[in-house]
């Protein structure tokens, strides 16, 4: 398969199910990966024990990172699906060391992601009934 994620070798630490690399284009240092060794797309696409593995190695390379870098906070993110920004298309989450003084506005944090005015999007109570099932409580 054509996929760069599935021919990594330079891994940090990995799992059973799940491995970690630093990211080819890091946006600040220490930007890693998490990735599900199976190949599938996104977070929707893995199984429960995927989940639990990818997570697993999120909490280990969080102490490593902070052990070897120091940084004062994260932004964890994963882009599901191209309209999502999703360059990849191998199942991966971005855990983004944060140093202060890194960036000159820090307004909303990942919301600036979508509306860097810090804006809002006015969800209106129309939409909000197209949501089925709304109010049901779910058991874990
Ligand atoms: P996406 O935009 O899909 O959420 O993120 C893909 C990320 O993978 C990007 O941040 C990009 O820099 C990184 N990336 C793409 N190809 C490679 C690669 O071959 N090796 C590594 N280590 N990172 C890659
Ligand atoms: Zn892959």
């Amino acid at each position: 398969m054509n996929c760069p994620f599935c021919h990594i070798h330079n891994l940090i630490v990995e799992n059973e199910l799940a491995t970690t690399f630093y990211d080819s284009h890091p946006l600040n240092q220490g930007h890693l990966l998490i990735i599900t060794k199976r190949h599938v797309s996104t977070i929707f696409d893995a199984t429960p024990q995927e989940r639990l593995a990818i997570f697993s190695l999120l909490d280990i390379c969080k102490s490593l990172l902070d052990l070897a870098f120091e940084p004062n906070g994260y932004n964890i993110g994963m882009n599901c699906g191209e309209a999502a920004g999703q360059t990849v298309s191998h199942l991966h989450i971005h855990l983004i060391p944060r140093y202060a003084g890194d960036m000159e506005s820090l307004k909303g944090g990942i919301r600036g992601l979508i509306r860097r005015d810090g804006g809002i999007y006015g969800l209106s109570n129309q939409d909000k009934q197209r949501v089925p099932m709304t109010g049901t409580s779910f058991s874990t």
